[in-house]
C-alpha cells in the first residue's frame, strides 16, 4: 500500500485530500507546516508527497528543495498544490522540477487521478531494470551484470550495492542510504560491513575498480570521469 504525505496548512483541504486518498486505500501521513512536512518525509520516506506551496515557516519551494537535496527523497514524486493567483509560482515550480501541479480549487477526483498517474510513472521507472553507466550494464530483472560487455560474477549483495551506486548516476550515495537500501539496516552499526563489501566489489572490478570512489565523510560514488579518479 503506497504511503502519501500531504503537507497543507489549511485544515479543511488537508482533511479533504487525506479523506479522498484514504478512500483509495493509500496510507496518508499529514503535516500542517513545511518543517514538519520535510522532517516527516525524511523519516518515513513516503511514495509520494502532495505539497502545498504557501505554507507557514518553510514554504513549499523550500520543502521541495529539501526533498531533492536528500538522497532518501531525491526521486520521490511531488504533486504541488497551488492557488489560482500563484500561476507565476507554477512556472517557478516547473523549473524546480516538481512532478505535477493541481490548482486550487481542485476536484478531489482530479487530485486522486494525478496521484495515481505519478505513482504509476514512479514504479515504472524503478523496474525499468536496465541500467547503463560507464563500462557497466545491469539488467536487474534478469539479475545479470556486465563489465565492458563481459558478464560479472557478483553475489546478491554486491549486485545490489553496484545497482544502488549505478542508479545514483554519478551522485554520491551516503553510507546510511547504502546500508538501508542494500542491507535494510537503519542504524550505522554495520558500517564496516559496507566497507568490506565495497572492497570485495572493487576487487572483482579489477582494472575498473577506480570507478567506485570513496567520498570522504559521506559514502561512495561512481566516478563521472574515471580518468580523474584515484
Ligand atoms: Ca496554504
Amino acid at each position: 500500500m503506497p504511503t502519501i504525505l500531504v503537507v497543507e496548512d489549511e485544515e479543511d483541504i488537508l482533511d479533504l485530500v487525506a479523506f479522498n486518498l484514504q478512500k483509495e486505500e493509500y496510507e496518508v501521513l499529514r503535516a500542517s507546516n513545511g518543517n514538519d512536512g520535510l522532517a516527516l518525509a525524511l523519516e518515513r520516506m513516503p511514495d509520494l508527497v502532495v505539497l502545498d506551496l504557501m505554507l507557514p515557516g518553510r514554504d513549499g519551494f523550500e520543502v521541495f528543495k529539501g526533498l531533492r537535496d536528500d538522497s532518501r527523497t531525491r526521486n520521490t514524486p511531488v504533486l504541488m498544490l497551488t492557488a489560482k493567483a500563484e500561476v507565476a509560482n507554477r512556472i517557478t515550480g516547473l523549473k524546480l522540477g516538481a512532478d505535477d501541479y493541481v490548482t486550487k480549487p481542485f476536484s478531489p477526483r482530479e487530485l486522486v487521478l494525478r496521484v495515481k498517474a505519478l505513482l504509476r510513472r514512479a514504479t515504472k521507472a524503478v523496474p525499468g531494470t536496465k541500467i547503463k553507466f560507464g563500462p557497466f550494464y545491469l539488467d536487474k530483472s534478469a539479475f545479470k551484470s556486465y563489465l565492458n560487455g563481459d558478464e560479472m560474477d557478483l553475489t546478491t549483495t554486491e549486485f545490489k550495492l553496484l545497482s544502488t551506486l549505478l542508479e545514483a548516476q554519478g551522485q554520491a550515495v551516503e553510507r546510511a542510504t547504502l546500508l538501508r537500501d542494500v542491507w535494510g539496516y537503519t542504524d550505522m552499526v554495520h558500517t564496516r560491513t559496507l566497507d568490506t563489501h565495497v572492497k570485495r566489489l572493487r576487487e572483482k572490478l579489477g582494472g575498473d575498480a577506480h570507478w567506485i570512489q570513496t567520498v570522504r565523510g559521506i559514502g561512495y560514488t561512481l566516478a563521472v570521469d574515471p580518468s580523474m579518479a584515484q
